[in-house]
C-alpha cells in the first residue's frame, strides 16, 4: 500500500447572515480538506484549521515528501515533513497544513486495519462524550442581546448541558451579555466565555472579577496567545479558570505554555496543533502536568470526527466513578460543511455525542455535497 496522490479541497460558502467575534467578521465560511489517495484505492480525509488558500498551497508543497510512502508510517512521515519545513515552520500554517495530512493518514490506517482510529491509538475510554454548544457571536445588523437570548434558549431546549458565548466587544457590554446568558440558561447549564483575545490583561482581570458570582466554567483566550506572562497574571488575579491553546502549535509551542502554567484548561485543535499524532503527545504532556484538556473544534464534519477520536482516548483525569468529561466543542453557528458533506453526520442527543465506530475516522464523504462548495481541488 502506497500513497499515490494528495489533493487539498478548498470549500467556500458565502453566509446570508454575517457574525462577529472580537476581531473577525464572518461573511464566508472557508474550509480546507485534505484527501490522501492510495494506489489500492483507499482514501483518507483530513482537515486544516485556518486560512484555506495557504493551507492548500502548503499541503501541495508537502505532498512530494509523502507520495510513494506507506501511509501507515505515520510517525516517520510526520517527522519528515516537520524536519523539511522546520526552518521556516514550527508553528503557524506549516503546522495546520501538516495536521490535515496527518489526520488523513490515521483515517487510512484505520481503514486498512478495519478498525476505528481510536483503537489504533490505544483504545477508547468511552463510547460517547458530552458536547457543549459554541455560539453567541455578535450578529451583524441585529441586536446582540436579543439574538443571544433567543439562541441560548434554543441550545437549552435542544438538551445541551453546557454553552459557550463570545465576548471581547468591551467589558461593560460583555458583562451585561454574560448576565443575560446566565439568566436564560438558569443555574444548572455550564456557561463559558470566549474573548477571542479581544482584551488586554487589565480588561480581562476586570471582567473576570465582575463576573465572579456567575459560576463561569472557563474564560477562554482573554488576551493574544503570544503573551504567556499575561495569561499567568490573569489566572492569578481573577477567579475564573483560564483556557487557551487553539492557536498554539506543536509539542514545543505547547510545552512552553504548559511549563509556565499559562492556562487551567488546554485547548489544542487537532486540525491545527499538528494532527492526531502531535495532539496525542500534547495531551500526555498536559496530563503529566495536571492540566485539563478540552480540545478546540472548529470546521467541518471531518474536524468533528477527528476530534471525537482524540476525545475517546483522553485518559480519565482524575480517576473516579463519575467521570467529569471530556467535553466536545460543538459549534452551532451556520456551517453547511458540518453535516452536509458527510453521509453520516455527527449529531448530539440530550447533550451527548457518540464516538464514531467505523473504520478510520468512521465518516464517509458525500461527494456531491462536497462538489457544491468546492472552489479548488
Ligand atoms: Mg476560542
Amino acid at each position: 500500500m502506497r500513497i499515490a496522490e494528495i489533493r487539498p479541497h478548498v470549500l467556500r460558502h458565502d453566509l446570508e447572515r454575517h457574525f462577529q467575534s472580537a476581531f473577525s467578521t464572518f461573511a464566508t465560511r472557508w474550509a480546507c480538506l485534505v484527501e490522501v489517495i492510495c494506489d489500492d484505492g483507499t482514501v483518507g480525509w483530513g482537515e486544516c484549521l485556518g486560512p484555506s488558500a495557504p493551507n492548500a498551497a502548503l499541503v501541495r508543497a508537502m505532498a512530494p515528501l509523502v507520495i510513494g510512502r506507506d501511509p501507515r508510517e505515520i510517525e516517520p512521515i510526520w517527522t519528515e515533513i516537520y524536519n523539511q519545513f522546520r526552518d521556516q515552520g514550527q508553528r503557524g500554517a506549516t503546522m495546520t497544513a501538516q495536521s490535515g495530512i496527518d489526520i488523513a493518514l490515521w483515517d487510512i490506517a484505520g481503514k486498512a486495519a478495519g478498525a476505528p482510529a481510536h483503537r489504533l491509538l490505544g483504545g477508547a475510554y468511552r463510547a460517547q462524550v458530552p458536547a457543549y454548544a459554541t455560539g453567541g457571536f455578535r450578529p451583524v445588523g441585529r441586536d446582540r442581546d436579543e439574538a443571544l437570548a433567543e439562541e441560548l434558549a434554543g441550545y437549552r431546549d435542544a438538551g445541551f448541558t453546557a454553552c459557550k458565548i463570545k465576548i471581547g466587544y468591551g467589558v461593560d457590554v460583555d458583562e451585561a451579555s454574560i448576565r443575560l446568558a446566565r439568566d436564560v440558561l438558569g443555574p444548572d447549564i455550564a456557561l463559558m466565555i470566549d474573548a477571542n483575545h479581544g482584551y488586554d490583561a487589565i480588561e480581562a482581570i476586570e471582567l473576570g472579577r465582575r463576573c465572579a458570582d456567575l459560576r463561569l466554567a472557563w474564560f477562554e483566550e482573554p488576551v493574544v496567545p503570544e503573551l504567556l506572562d499575561a495569561y499567568v497574571e490573569i489566572r492569578a488575579r481573577q477567579p475564573i479558570p483560564v483556557a487557551g491553546g487553539e492557536t498554539w502549535h506543536g509539542r514545543t509551542g505547547f510545552a512552553e505554555a504548559i511549563a509556565r502554567r499559562a492556562v487551567d484548561i488546554l485547548q489544542p485543535d487537532v486540525c491545527g496543533c499538528g494532527g492526531i499524532t502531535e495532539m496525542r503527545k500534547i495531551a500526555w504532556m498536559a496530563e503529566t502536568a495536571g492540566i485539563r484538556v478540552t480540545p478546540h473544534v472548529w470546521g467541518t464534519g471531518v474536524a468533528l470526527a477527528a476530534s471525537l477520536h482524540m476525545l475517546a482516548i483522553l485518559p480519565p483525569t482524575p480517576p473516579r466513578h463519575a467521570e467529569r468529561g471530556p467535553l466536545l466543542e460543538f459549534d452551532q453557528t451556520y456551517n453547511p460543511y458540518r453535516a452536509e458533506i458527510l453521509v453520516n453526520p455527527v449529531a448530539q442527543s440530550g447533550g451527548m455525542v457518540a464516538i464514531p465506530q467505523g473504520p478510520g475516522l468512521g465518516v464517509e464523504i458525500n461527494r456531491a455535497a462536497l462538489a457544491r462548495y468546492t472552489v479548488e481541488g
